[in-house]
């Protein structure tokens, strides 16, 4: 509610700005590089107090709240998190109070990592991390999913990646992270349009600010920002397949 956010540099990263989501909504941000995208997570995660306005939760004002109160509604996928250093079992189960081996490898078979979790020589209790197993990025990002469907969360913050992993991987983690979008509030730091399709409204932001917000059909048929960036990517998909002569 109004919401008004500089760094302590000066930089002003949102200015008086407004938005209300919905349980189950599937919300992405898009924009330029810089725009503000991260500073609106950053905010929903309490990471930061706003300068001036007001976050709520359900009802309750973020002011009331710790930021471990408001920690336990959301889980997060970044692809920048590294897992901790520890067994699979202890990553995935990590901030469940009652977790066991059964729900454990549930959630790894949502997440479409029990495949290789389990040809692993010590299965679930592979040490990961600098002294543990080499997991790929896409193994990673599994393993993250299947520690978001195990903690179950109302809400979802997914940062989606930026750096490609190979098709194969991207497919996997792809219906691993289906499985885990359904029945909760996503939001959705989107890079790839692909994704973006599937989404119920998409929040255009720019230097701090909501420019647009509709449904992403809707965005695609109106000039401004996010036609820009869908019409960028398109082009960049058709010269791909050009060199493959496949458009
Ligand atoms: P986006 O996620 O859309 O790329 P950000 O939210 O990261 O944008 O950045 C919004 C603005 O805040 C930019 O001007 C950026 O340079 C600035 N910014 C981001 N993080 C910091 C920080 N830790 N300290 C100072 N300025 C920052």
């Amino acid at each position: 509610d109004d919401v008004s956010f500089a760094y302590e540099d000066g930089t002003n990263a949102i200015r008086t700005m407004s938005f209300e989501m919905n349980p189950n909504e599937k919300v992405a941000l898009v924009g330029h590089s810089g725009a503000g995208k991260s500073t609106i997570v950053n905010l929903i995660l309490k990471f930061y107090q706003p300068q001036s306005g007001e976050i709520y939760i359900n009802d309750q004002s973020y002011s009331e709240l710790s930021h471990q109160d408001v920690r336990e509604h959301i889980s997060l996928v970044f692809q920048e998190n590294e897992l901790f250093s520890s067994t699979i079992y202890n990553n995935v189960a990590y901030g469940v109070e009652k977790p066991n081996e059964k729900l454990v490898i549930e959630a790894l078979k949502k997440a479409n990592a029990w495949e290789f979790v389990k040809k692993l020589p010590k299965g679930l209790k592979s040490e990961v991390g600098e002294r543990g197993v080499k997991l790929s990025g896409g193994q990673k990002q599994r393993i993250q999913i299947a520690r978001a469907i195990m903690k179950d969360a109302p809400i979802l913050i997914l940062d989606e990646a930026t750096s490609s992993l190979d098709s194969r991987s991207e497919s996997l983690v792809q219906q691993g992270l289906e499985n885990l979008m359904n029945n909760r509030l996503v939001i959705i730091i989107a890079h790839r349009f692909s994704t973006i399709q599937n989404v119920d409204r998409v929040f255009v932001i720019n230097d701090g600010r909501i420019v647009d917000a509709d449904n992403p059909k809707a965005l695609s048929k109106k000039d401004g920002i996010y036609s820009e960036l869908l019409k960028y990517q398109v082009e960049g998909n058709k010269k791909l397949l050009a060199n493959y002569d496949l458009y």
